[in-house]
């Protein structure tokens, strides 16, 4: 079941090492755009004053009847595509306003906006490489601005860098321990202290089967997934008390992106015989964020046709 050789993450240098900024759908106007970096757009066709003042004033979940519960939004690190899109479009439906964050898929990001536009919801694409600390910060500033205090985080983009562990470069593993462990690390240390604050928060964090469980050539994206289960457990445990709840999600084989080429020896290897979908990743993340998950937390969700059985 080796992924060796397979698709590996965008290199950095393809990605906008400015300021994080949210961008604008296709379509929007200039003056959508916030004041200086960080700055948010809406998806396509959304006019400006739609976003900075309109999305601030609907800003908050809001429940039957439009009445808001909860009075700010939802973050999804890597939201442009896969997993990340369909858990911000299923947030959007629950009510949540979503920051989309993506690293460099800005058309990608605009679509995601844009469907949740569509279907009556609130979203923005903020544009951040989760791995670089002041883009983090940056991107929390710019969501917060638009759309309120951040009371979800998905801690959800991810890249492989797949070699064995025998000739695996020092770069390959520091750069998958920094997006995949370090960056989920920071984004909850930062999202804590509103939601603390607010005695109200849900993090979800998205790990994988692999960590858990063995895959030549992932000795780095295991370490990270499994470093981000112990991770989940225990910040759980630190703010249990303060309404906050800290889960994991471990999905096995998903259709995305990341995963194209894949299927044969893997697929082979998932007693339900089919890969999952995004939608069935996001369908746990939309639970474990929702009111009802309150007594749900440092747990590990498994997504994964049985494949960890
Ligand atoms: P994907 O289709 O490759 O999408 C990855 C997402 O992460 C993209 O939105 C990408 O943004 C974003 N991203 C990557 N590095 C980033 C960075 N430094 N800063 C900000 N965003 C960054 O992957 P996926 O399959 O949806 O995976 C999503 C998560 O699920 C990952 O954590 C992955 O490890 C996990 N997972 C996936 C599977 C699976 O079978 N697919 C299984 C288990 C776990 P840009 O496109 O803008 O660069």
């Amino acid at each position: 079941m080796s992924l060796v050789g397979q698709r590996r993450g965008a290199p950095r240098a393809a990605v906008d090492q400015g300021a994080p900024h949210a961008v604008a759908g296709r379509g929007a106007q200039g003056a959508a755009v916030d004041q200086g970096a960080p700055h948010a757009v809406a998806g396509r066709g959304a006019q400006g004053a739609a976003v900075d003042e309109g999305a601030r004033a609907v800003a908050g979940r809001r429940a039957g009847g439009g009445r808001s519960v909860r009075q700010g939004c939802a973050l999804v690190t890597g939201g442009s595509r896969g997993i990340g899109a369909a858990i911000a479009r299923a947030l959007a439906a629950d009510g949540w306003p979503v920051a989309v964050n993506f690293r460099s898929g800005e058309d990608a990001a605009a679509d995601t906006v844009a469907h949740i536009e569509r279907h009556g919801g609130t979203g923005i694409a903020v544009q951040a490489d989760v791995g670089e600390p002041q883009q983090l910060e940056r991107m929390f500033e710019a969501a917060e601005d638009q759309l309120g205090r951040v009371l979800v985080l998905v801690n959800n983009a991810g890249l492989r860098a797949d070699q064995l562990a025998l000739s695996m470069s020092d770069e390959d593993w520091a750069q998958v321990l920094h997006t995949n462990l370090t960056a989920c690390f920071r984004a909850t240390r930062r999202a804590l202290r509103g939601m603390v604050r607010e005695r109200f928060g849900r993090v979800v964090n998205v790990a994988s089967v692999v960590g858990p469980r063995a895959n030549p050539g992932q000795a780095n994206y295991a370490a990270a997934k499994a470093g981000l289960i112990g991770f989940t457990k225990t910040v759980a445990v630190e703010v249990a008390r303060r309404g906050v709840t800290v889960n994991a999600i471990a999905p096995g084989l998903i259709d995305t992106d990341m995963t194209a080429g894949l299927g044969g020896e893997l697929l082979a290897a998932v007693p339900a015989r089919r890969a999952g979908t995004p939608d069935e990743v996001a369908a746990c993340a939309r639970f474990l964020a929702s009111e009802h998950a309150g007594y749900v937390t440092g747990s590990v969700l498994y997504v994964d046709g049985g494949l960890s059985a």
